[in-house]
């Protein structure tokens, strides 16, 4: 059914709606919040720390005063709390306040702190008496992605008439519902909207994850009954070129690599299609164990693909793919495919796609668009996207292929778990790193420390040496408190000396733009690098050994833990800097437990452990496997009772249809 049988909802609502992808009622269902805005508990003065909205119940110490600013009418006081602290606050064009906040009466302020030099102050405060803050405290209103033409009341609104037409029949039977401890659909998806209080939103955010895995799991069971045992179209035995580049690396292969690659040969020397799933830390050395089954593919005439999740890391393997072949003096061509390509571009790359030209294709999912027609397509490779790996073998089976496949992951999941969600693919694991990898040394500090940061850059720069800095934002922002890239980069470039080549780099420039910053920094002609996280993902410069991350208590730990894997990754010993711009005690006891393991799976599970209820979904630890609403993660006990309940729905015929789930593959452009 259309939005427009929503009540309120005309041709002009519909087309901004259409923006956010929703076209149809169910759509608007799964529009999920992506937080909620909570009344909490006041807090004091004193506790305000870096949060950016807070309630603080104060007395008014001073009469109002009224000021202009260019046109605005400005009304301002001080409140003070229990504790004696206080703190300014001020609203803007709404003189008529005088006549309800007056000396020496006592409110909850409730309102955002912006932060001025050393000061803070709160502004345009919602106003309310103790006992109506009583009435809300607790309660949930959702806050949406918005786009121009639909507000937060707008959406708001829009969701409730649309929940009143909600009229779903639950798929799951009540007996199996009650077997597996999961809500009724109904109740879900009305309370992941409106909470009717906190425990609701977590029962009904467990439904929905629930779905989502077992949707997926569900649709591989499907694909498994389809392709048991493919015959092998593609039979390799041998690998005399991979063999030579193994003798002319610079480095020898760890047992690890070389049992991975001894797999692989197995596999496709076999009489069935190779379906592996390679797990290895970062930095363990995946990359040379595509490429070398990419050789292998090339030296019988095949054609293979390697595809990554963005374009800086396509065309970082890119141009070490052809180091290889350099140094190997191979009569090999290759070709780079990625979406920022001109049409003129990518026409020619097609070209020599399809006419065999080149064998080796690398590039974000670019590769695999409609307009791709490969001669022989024997391998595919898909780094750091497991899911996207996973449904992409249905469409290049539609397409006509067969290819062997494999995955490559530095997500450390369980081997339980691994077996559940890569259903039908095997499994080899790196478990070791390079034998020169000296342990990365980490500290976690807060601000003070910088001006001994900056100097221990400085020195490392001195030696040869390269640094990352990492800030959460691009620039500047009103609404969040934390460093950005631009003026991080000033502010460095301020406090070294100015041989030291400064550069910023964040995901809204160019495709261009990055690589091209990328390679200087890969070769040296930039010493700093300040960056937002689209660094995070694969990246592989082995002389930077400084990786220093600001704001470090906003980033998800596992986010850190691969921001700390673009270091040590040469002989170099390398070092981690976390900066902290809270003392909380808490937030800092979070960023220890980086110091104490290495293991992103455990890493990532006492991340949740510490998390509060605010963090409902600010709490997505992997960047890989990317559902809505579920995560591996924290909902890793969901998997299994999911993957049971799909046994059991199978077994009784029950008939799934996936038309309210959104489980389409997921892209990272
Ligand atoms: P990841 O597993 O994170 O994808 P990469 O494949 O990017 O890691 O490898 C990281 C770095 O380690 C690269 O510079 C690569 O050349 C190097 N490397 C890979 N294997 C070895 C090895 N056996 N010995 C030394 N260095 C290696
Ligand atoms: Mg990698």
């Amino acid at each position: 059914m259309k939005v427009t049988a929503i009540k309120g909802v005309g041709e002009k609502t519909a087309l901004a709606l259409a923006k956010l992808n929703i076209n149809e009622v169910e759509d608007v269902f799964l529009h999920l919040p992506r937080n909620y805005d909570i009344y909490e508990r006041p807090i004091l003065i004193k506790e305000i720390d870096n949060k950016a909205v807070v309630s603080i119940e104060g007395t008014v110490i001073r009469s109002l005063e009224m000021s202009h600013i260019k046109n605005l009418t400005v009304i301002s006081t001080t409140i003070r709390d229990e504790a004696g602290d206080t703190i300014k606050v001020k609203w803007f064009n709404m003189p008529f306040l005088r006549n309800t906040v007056k000396y020496s009466m006592k409110f909850i302020f409730r309102g955002r702190i912006k932060r001025l030099n050393n000061s803070i102050v709160m502004e345009q405060p919602e106003i309310l008496t103790l006992g109506k803050y009583d009435e809300k405290i607790n309660e949930m209103q959702p806050i949406y992605s918005l786009t121009k033409g639909i507000s937060n009341n707008l959406m708001i609104k829009t969701v409730k008439e649309a929940l009143k037409m909600c009229n779903h029949k639950d798929y799951m039977p009540d007996d199996m519902r009650g077997k597996y401890d999961i809500c009724e659909y109904k109740f879900a998806i009305n309370n992941i909207h409106f909470p009717a209080d906190y425990e609701a939103l977590k029962l009904a955010r467990k439904r929905l994850a629930f779905d989502e895995f077992f949707a997926f799991i569900y649709k591989m069971n499907k694909l498994k009954e389809k392709e048991i045992a493919i015959p092998n179209q593609y039979i390799i035995n041998n690998f005399e070129l991979s063999d030579n580049i193994i003798k002319n690396l610079e480095f020898e292969l760890t047992n690890s690599q070389k049992s991975v690659l001894e797999d692989i040969r197995n596999d496709i020397s076999g009489n069935k299609v190779m379906q592996r799933l390679i797990q290895g830390d970062v930095g363990s050395g995946k990359t040379i164990i595509a490429f070398l089954s990419m050789f292998d593919m090339a030296y019988a005439g095949l054609q293979s693909a390697l595809m990554v999740p963005t374009e800086v890391l396509a065309n970082q393997h890119y141009e070490s793919i052809n180091k290889i072949i350099e140094d190997n003096n191979l009569d090999i061509s290759v070709v780079l495919l990625t979406g920022s390509m001109t049409a003129k571009q990518k026409k020619l790359a097609y070209e020599k796609i399809v006419n065999k030209e080149a064998l080796i294709v690398i590039g974000t999912h670019a590769v695999f668009q409609e307009k791709v027609v490969y001669d022989k397509l024997a391998l595919v490779v898909i780094d750091e996207q497991h899911r996207f790996g996973v449904m992409q073998r249905a469409t290049l089976m539609e397409k006509g292929y067969n290819p062997h496949v494999i995955i490559m992951s530095a997500t450390p999941i369980p081997r339980t778990l691994a077996i559940i969600l890569y259903g039908e693919m095997d499994i080899s694991i790196i478990d070791e790193l390079p034998a020169n990898r000296l342990p990365i040394k980490n500290c976690v500090v807060t601000k003070d420390y910088r001006p001994k940061a900056y100097k221990f850059i400085e020195n490392q720069v001195n030696q040869g040496r390269q640094a990352y800095v990492i800030c959460p934002m691009i620039e500047e922002n009103d609404m969040l408190e934390a460093e950005n890239v631009v003026d991080y980069a000033n502010v460095l470039r301020e406090n070294l000396p100015s041989n030291i080549n400064v550069q910023y780099l964040h995901g809204k420039m160019s495709a261009e733009g990055k690589n091209d910053l990328l390679t200087k920094f890969y070769n040296n002609e930039i010493q700093v690098l300040v960056s937002t996280t689209v660094i995070e993902v694969g990246i592989n410069v082995p002389n930077a050994t400084v990786m220093m991350v600001e704001n470090a208590e906003r980033f998800s730990l596992a986010s850190l833990h691969q921001l700390r894997g673009r270091v040590g990754r040469g002989n170099h010993q390398s070092y981690c800097v976390f900066i902290s711009a809270t003392n909380s005690e808490e937030k800092l006891k979070r960023l220890e437990i980086l110091n104490k393991s290495n293991d992103g799976f455990y890493i990532a599970s006492q991340d949740l452990k510490l998390r509060g209820p605010g963090d409902f979904f600010g709490i997505r630890q992997s960047g890989e496997m990317q559902f809505n609403i579920a995560d591996i993660y924290t909902d890793a006990d969901l998997i299994e009772k999911a993957k049971k309940a799909v046994e059991e729905f199978i077994s009784k015929d029950y008939e799934f249809i996936d038309k309210n789930m959104n489980n389409d593959i997921f892209i990272i452009a």
